[in-house]
Formats: C-alpha cells, structure tokens, sequence
C-alpha cells in the first residue's frame, strides 16, 4: 500500500528542496529575528511578511512522543510502533517527526536527535525523520 506522502506547496517547496539536499532549511524573520516553522507567508511573531530562509543543522531534542501501537492510519501498520515525535530544534521551534532507529524503550524526552533524511517510496520526496544523536 503507498503511504500518503507530504505535497509542497508554493510556500513551503524551499523546505522539501532542502530535504532532498540533505539540508534542513527553515524560515527566519527578517524584521523581528524570529524562527518560524511550519512553513507560511509571514511571520507568526511580528506579522511581516518579510522572511528568509536558512540552514540549520537540524539538531535538537525530543519534546514529547507517543508510541502508536494501533497505527494511524492503515498505510502504517508496517511501522508498529509508530514512533510519533515531536522535536523541538536547538532554534526552538518544534516539528512532527518519526523516531528511526531506537528502540521503544530507549527513548527518553529531552533526548539529542539529529536529522534523518528519508527516501520515501516514490523515490522523489525526502522524508524528515529523527535519531539519536550519540
Ligand atoms: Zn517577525
């Protein structure tokens, strides 16, 4: 079964591009210095619409998880348990994300995590899961 996978739109292809480069790139407001993520036109800070895009490292740690033993959706029953993240990068703003690579019992909130750049199944679209960064 093919999962649904992430479609760019307009605003946020410089993220997916960044993905597909092995880059994670998010959004800085120029007016205010303000990190903004997920992707929009303007700034949820100050309202400007005057915003740049930057590299990160992509670096951060694990703001809370859920460990999905029914999956989600059921283009996710390959992956029990889901490990559901929510990441909170060394900029502060925080994204969904998948754990790879631990093992359920192993993962701890407020643990590192470096970014893992995913080939997702149709071969085109990077995928941003997570790791431990040991
Ligand atoms: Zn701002």
């Amino acid at each position: 079964m093919d999962k649904p996978l992430p479609v760019a739109t307009p605003t946020s292809r410089p993220f997916w591009d960044g993905l597909r480069d092995g880059v994670v790139r998010i959004q800085r407001c120029k007016a205010c210095e303000g990190w903004v993520f997920y992707p929009r036109s303007h700034c949820n800070h100050c309202l400007s619409r005057d915003l740049e895009w930057v590299d990160v490292t992509g670096k951060g740690t694990l703001h809370t998880f859920t460990l999905a033993r029914v999956p989600t959706a059921p283009f996710f029953a390959d992956e029990l348990p889901q490990r559901l993240a929510v990441v909170e990068l060394d900029e502060g703003v925080r994204l969904t994300s998948t754990l790879v690579g631990v093992e359920p019992g192993a993962i701890e909130i407020g643990m590192r995590l470096r970014p893992v750049f995913e080939t997702a199944g149709d071969g085109e679209t990077t995928l941003l899961r997570y790791e431990p960064d040991a």
